[in-house]
């Protein structure tokens, strides 16, 4: 509890006592009302003073207004009718206070519990000078320094493992518990905990552009995005309180007015009374409250399992999701080729591969970080000039002075050189050196572990339809699709080919059905933007593809997907839950009330209660890695 908190505590133990002493005590009339009245005011000014201030500024009708105007009517009544019944008036104070104070422990504990497991934020980054460490800010480590990363040591910045071996752990991150072995060569993120030995890394981004950085704006700034729910409820208050406030205005002048009319005597009191019940009953706190906690503690409980949902908005987008598009290479397979064979080489294996890999220095494509690989030494970045990347082609670009071109058939019949057909299955990159010909590389991709699962359980969730887009070969698209079980499969398309396919299917769809893309960023950015919901791999991804999409997975895990889902699904539940449970009692005891079967008891009840039975349901939404 906050100091704050602690302070209202105060107040309620303090009012609470009081009003047990008066009750005891045997004061009558005026000393009693004064007592009273200073219960009251202990308990109530802040309410009293809020209600004021929304009259003063014009913005009338809000709950502290229906909380003022029902105890000071009550108060009121009570002295009219010299009952000398001054609790129930008391009595609401107390109870709306202590749902307002369970509402902001709740609150506040939610969000610190998000950003506990936000807590990735590293302070400090080691650079070694003349044999001594010093620590520096991440934010003054220039790009392309050496850190130093002891065991127990959150990664600083995003780089390259130059000297040692450890174990990371990346639950922070991406939900996953189990260690990651790491060692020289290997690229390291930013946010991990360094756990057994010593690294030293060489970074290649600066603090804003590393994970971290990334990954904490992006939570920072998920709140803001407001889901439909939660738009509807704030309109909904703003019409709803007035039209109550009328009501209960309706209810206490109406049925008196009729009797005078009818020559009865009227019973100002009892409608009085009425329509103060009325009003507390009334109050909106349950919905206004508990929808939003409900997106953030969603919001939460997927961070926590390493989907970052940018807001609520693609919260209940997802849970509306029928039908998923997935990218190949990176997404469902690894995106770490290996050669396999090269063919109908005009040259010697290894030349042909140190071309294709000096070709590909500059790109981040998965294929040309293969084949960097496969080249296996010192690429010379000096040799290499003219690099131009053909998004879903390939490269072209000049070593030691000679065009040089390594992608598809597609680049080859660009520049006008007729490929030689590989009958083998794999993706194969053709090479062309000098204006000829030279050969081509088969490599090949590993489906990632839990692809085919996670197609599959995309059925239970609800999706009527996978479908796999690559720019990859035909004949690789279908063995993959095939194993996986991917209901449709386009390949050989274009990064423009994958808009257009997913505009066609957009067009196809239902209204309400959602369509989700997945992809690694590498040539489909676009896509992600394109779709209904983005989610990128993160981890793997590119940057773009974290700018681009709505939902990214730390830890490029298909299942994640599924996932994403459930958690979304489950949310959207809960807020549906709570509106029906609230507007039901509400709406029920405000027939009670109007035919004076409520008092104020109950009345509290729908209030208060209905808003912490509606808080512990929202609070349910936290906890969401059993799905
Ligand atoms: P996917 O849709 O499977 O992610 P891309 O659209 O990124 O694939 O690439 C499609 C095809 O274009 C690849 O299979 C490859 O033939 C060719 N290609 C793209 N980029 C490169 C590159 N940097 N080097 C060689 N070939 C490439
Ligand atoms: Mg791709």
């Amino acid at each position: 509890m906050n100091k704050k908190q602690k302070k209202m505590l105060r107040r309620i133990l303090l009012a609470a006592v009081m009003v047990i002493v008066l009750g005891i005590l045997p004061v009558a009339g005026l000393p009693r009302l004064v007592l009273y009245l200073l219960t009251y005011l202990v308990i109530g000014y802040d309410i009293l003073k809020k209600a004021g201030k929304g009259i003063w500024n014009r913005r009338v009708f809000d709950e502290n207004f229906l909380m003022a105007a029902a105890t000071v009517g009550a108060f009121a009544l009570a002295i009219y009718t010299r009952s000398g019944d001054y609790t129930e008036a008391i009595a609401v104070m107390l109870f709306y206070q202590i749902g307002e104070l369970f509402q902001s422990y709740a609150v506040g504990k939610s969000r610190r519990n998000i950003s506990a497991l936000m807590d990735i934020r590293p302070d400090y980054a080691n650079i070694e000078r003349e044999g001594t460490l010093e620590q520096v800010d991440p934010d003054e480590v220039a790009v392309g320094s050496v850190i130093v990363v002891q065991p127990g040591e959150r990664i600083p910045l995003d780089g390259e493992v130059v000297e040692g071996c450890s174990t990371l752990n990346t639950s922070a991150l991406t939900g996953e518990s189990l260690p990651r072995e790491i060692q020289v060569g290997e690229t390291v993120i930013s946010g991990c905990i360094n756990m057994t030995g010593v690294l030293k890394i060489h970074t290649t981004k600066a603090f804003e552009e590393s994970t971290v950085s990334k990954i904490l704006d992006l939570v920072e700034n998920a709140s803001s995005r407001k889901s439909k729910s939660e738009d509807f409820i704030s309109k909904f208050a703003r019409v709803y309180t007035p039209a109550v406030c009328y009501a209960a205005l309706a209810l206490a002048l109406a049925p008196p007015l009729v009797q005078l009319l009818m020559g009865a005597a009227p019973a100002w009191g009892t409608w009085l009374y009425r329509a103060l019940t009325f009003l507390v009953i009334s109050c909106p706190c349950a919905l206004v409250i508990s929808i939003p906690l409900s997106f953030f503690a969603g919001l939460g409980g997927a961070g926590k399992e390493g989907v970052l949902i940018k807001g609520s908005n693609y919260l209940e987008t997802l849970a509306h999701t029928r039908y998923v598009v997935f990218d190949k290479t990176g997404t469902l397979t690894h995106g770490v080729f290996e050669v396999d064979a090269v063919h109908h080489n005009q040259m010697e294996r290894e030349r042909l591969l140190e071309y294709a890999a000096l070709a590909e220095s500059a790109s981040s494509h998965p294929i040309s970080k293969s084949l960097q690989r496969a080249y296996g030494r010192e690429i010379d970045r000096s040799r290499v000039t003219d690099i131009e990347e053909i998004g879903g082609n390939g490269v072209t670009a000049k070593v030691d002075g000679i065009v040089v071109a390594a992608g598809n058939d597609k680049l080859m019949r660009r520049m006008g050189i007729e490929p030689i057909h590989c009958h083998h299955i794999g993706t194969i990159i053709h090479m062309a050196v000098d204006g000829a010909y030279a050969g081509h590389i088969v490599i090949s991709d590993v489906v990632k572990e839990h692809a085919g699962q996670a197609v599959q359980e995309l059925k239970h969730v609800g999706v009527k339809q996978t479908v796999m887009l690559t720019g990859d070969d035909k004949r690789v698209a279908e063995s993959v699709a095939a194993a996986l079980g991917v209901d449709q499969v386009y390949g050989e398309l274009l990064p423009a080919d994958k808009v257009a396919k997913v505009e066609e299917l957009l067009a196809h769809k239902g209204g309400k059905e959602k369509l989700a893309f997945v992809g690694d960023g590498i040539n489909d950015a676009p896509v992600l933007s394109r779709a209904d919901i983005g989610i990128a791999m993160g981890a793997m991804g590119s940057d773009a593809a974290i700018e681009a999409a709505d939902v990214v997975l730390m830890d490029d895990d298909p299942l994640k997907i599924v996932k994403a889902i459930r958690i979304s699904r489950k949310c959207i539940g809960i807020v549906y839950q709570n509106i029906v449970f609230a507007l039901l009692v509400k709406f029920t005891c405000l027939v009670l009330g109007a035919v004076g079967m409520a008092n104020m008891w109950l009345a509290i009840f729908a209030d208060v209660g209905v808003m912490i039975l509606a808080i512990l349901n929202a609070i349910r939404a936290l906890f969401v890695h059993k799905l």
